[in-house]
């Protein structure tokens, strides 16, 4: 009777055996920066779904991802590396010296082959230092126009480059090059990827002038300029009807929105594909404060500014007091790359 049971049972044994194997195997081959689901919550994971994200299809369906490289036919392309992304700067020259300068000393020290400089005024400095500088002949000045003037040229910079992702940020921003590099990894390649965090908890409304004085309501997310965003080369050239060439600005005055709320626009509602809502950019537009010590490792970039009459930077400890470093920016990068020269 006992070893009838057995001989009846063990087939299911071994069965649920094999099952449990497979599933062992199936989990721990689960990439470690799983977009959507980090099972540990002490890893930061690359983009924390939020309930917000949870309806944006961009993040949870494949219907704006494109399809994996083998499906789409063509060739499977080769791990992302730091030198595929375009980071382009926007910077005016009155803020060579006075931002500029604090982050070629920090973070495009690491970047610097794959940075460029978006201004409005030549340096010598910068050429002679060996960087790539753009000077566009956009006005110095802080209007819709001047902007979209900038970033448009950074737009056709990328286009004209052979990277593989285009991320623009300001030069009030710190990024950190191994966080971005693994962000974007995170994405399938190959895929219409429009990455950032939105300064708004709604998406914008704008008026979108039509023929004949007409207009039109429209509203999409946008990604902050402030905090920096991306944008993958497939979904770029998808953009290029608004937005080479001079196209760029003539889109920004159809809406009367400046640079960054164009790009959200021409993503959302010219092309239909949704942003990628990213907790890991940072503006001085929200509270840097409440970025934490130990997740500051995981943010893709940081930044700092004036809020109210008061410094509005991240709290971070570190050899440098708050007069020597009052962005904090080289607190973080002694901590990111602590063997850097001038590190205490
Ligand atoms: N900027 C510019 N021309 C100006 C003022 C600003 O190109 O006359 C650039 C500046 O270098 C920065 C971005 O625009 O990259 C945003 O400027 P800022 O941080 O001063 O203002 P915010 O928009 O963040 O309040
Ligand atoms: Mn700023």
């Amino acid at each position: 009777m006992h070893k009838r049971w057995i001989r009846r049972s063990l087939p299911v044994l071994v069965f649920t055996f094999i099952i449990v194997l497979y599933l062992d195997f199936q989990f721990r081959s689960l990439p470690k920066h799983n977009l959507v689901h980090d099972p540990s919550p002490d890893a930061f994971p690359i983009c924390r779904l939020t309930a917000m994200d949870a309806q944006n299809p961009a993040c949870n369906s494949s219907r704006n991802r494109g399809h994996p490289a083998s499906e789409d036919g063509h060739v499977t392309q080769t791990k992302l590396k730091l030198e595929d992304i375009f980071v382009a700067v926007k910077t005016t020259g009155r803020f060579h010296k006075t931002r500029l300068a604090l982050l070629l000393e920090t973070w495009i020290s690491r970047t610097k082959a794959h940075t460029f400089i978006f201004t409005d005024t030549e340096d010598e400095d910068l050429r002679s230092d060996g960087h790539n500088i753009v000077v566009t002949g956009c006005q110095s000045d802080h209007s819709q126009q001047a902007l979209s003037c900038k970033m448009s040229a950074e737009y056709d910079g990328f286009m004209a480059s052979d990277k593989r992702w285009f991320c623009h940020v300001d030069d009030d921003n710190y990024v950190n090059p191994e966080a971005l590099l693994a962000l974007l990894s995170a994405f399938p390649q190959d895929s219409d990827i429009y990455v950032g965090k939105p300064s708004l908890d709604r998406p914008i409304t704008a008026h979108e002038l039509l023929e004949g004085n007409a207009t039109r309501e429209v509203r999409f997310w946008f990604a902050t300029g402030g905090a920096g965003f991306c944008l993958s080369r497939r979904l770029a050239e998808k953009m290029a009807p608004w937005a080479s060439g001079l196209r760029f600005e003539e889109t920004s005055a159809t809406i009367r929105l400046p640079d960054d709320c164009t790009v959200g626009f021409i993503v959302e509602k010219r092309l239909g594909i949704s942003m990628v809502h990213c907790p890991l950019f940072h503006s001085h537009l929200e509270n840097l404060l409440l970025i934490s010590h130990r997740s500051i490792p995981h943010q893709v970039t940081l930044s700092y500014g004036m809020f109210e009459n008061k410094m509005n930077s991240i709290e971070v400890k570190g050899r440098f007091s708050k007069e020597e470093d009052p962005s904090r920016f080289k607190t973080v990068h002694c901590m990111l790359y602590p063997f850097t020269s001038w590190c205490p």
